[in-house]
């Protein structure tokens, strides 16, 4: 086989996927969540809080970080090293059926902040 086609491959099987949940069918994010030794996991596809992620521990959910490769979106397992540096971007809960982690959703990557042109109360320094 050649180099380019087995790199593709190999891309393509990294590559997180919007999928169904066979069981509750809410959608999840599978992939596998490492480049060696990896594990196929189905993560909720709504980044958590730091709150909600210590609530995903202590319930024994994994936790996610979801990262760019090269043009694709990458699942990988936060390990106790990651959890305590800061935040490399969003983080999502190991998926579970008729449980949304809803009380610990992280709208920094979802909502904009308001324009600060239209804001006329603040004094610009
Ligand atoms: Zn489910």
């Amino acid at each position: 086989m050649q180099q380019w086609l087995k790199e593709r491959r190999e891309a393509a099987a990294r590559a997180a996927q919007l999928r169904i949940c066979r069981k509750c069918k809410e959608p999840v994010l599978v992939g596998v969540d490492a480049d060696m030794c990896a594990l196929t996991v189905q993560i909720d596809p709504t980044p958590i809080t730091e709150v909600g992620e210590a609530v995903a521990l202590m319930e024994g959910r994994g936790t996610y970080d979801l990262l760019a490769g090269k043009g694709r979106r990458e699942i990988h397992h936060r390990a106790e090293w990651n959890i305590r540096a800061a935040r490399r971007g969003p983080v999502f809960a190991a998926h579970r059926c008729h449980r949304p982690m809803t009380d610990h959703l992280d709208t920094t990557h979802t909502h904009r902040p308001a324009n600060p042109g239209t804001d006329t109360d603040t004094p610009p320094y």
